[in-house]
């Protein structure tokens, strides 16, 4: 079982609070998980940037077997999410109806419960998405 330490949670905490990626000064070209090195071109003159928090979605599945640490939550929807630049995978939550999903639905970033460490009762927080410009939803759920 995989275990997130402390001080590797912190060390990668901006890409878990804001899905900062890299865009290469060479090439041009973004990608998220931001790496050293460009993948494309091989450069390492890269720039770190931060994503909007609002992005279309792409496509989506549902996962029914899932890590233990997301038992409780299951079934759990994966969405591929364009942030402009880069698209990244993350969990949707809060979803109502799967006609939420439909492709090129406005989705929004939220803070939200990751995992729990049973052991030490650390909670790990990350990004997540959900389904944008619902009625009354931008100020709920802080
Ligand atoms: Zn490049």
């Amino acid at each position: 079982m995989e275990r997130l330490s402390i001080s590797k949670f912190w060390r990668i905490r901006k890409l878990h609070y804001t899905l900062a990626y890299s865009k290469c000064k060479k090439c041009g070209y973004a990608f998220y998980p931001p790496k050293h090195v460009c993948p494309k071109c091989g450069s390492s003159d890269l720039e770190q940037r931060t994503p909007p928090r609002e992005g279309k979605l792409i496509s989506w599945t549902k996962l029914y077997e899932v890590p233990f640490y997301f038992e409780d939550q299951k079934p759990i929807y994966i969405g591929l999410i364009n942030l402009g630049e880069v698209n990244v995978m993350a969990q949707i939550v809060d979803v109502l109806s799967e006609d939420e999903l439909r492709e090129g639905a406005e989705m929004e970033m939220v803070f939200r419960r990751v995992k729990q460490d049973g052991t030490a009762g650390l909670i790990y927080y990350g990004m997540k998405f959900r389904p944008a410009h619902r009625s009354g939803s931008s100020k709920q759920g802080q």
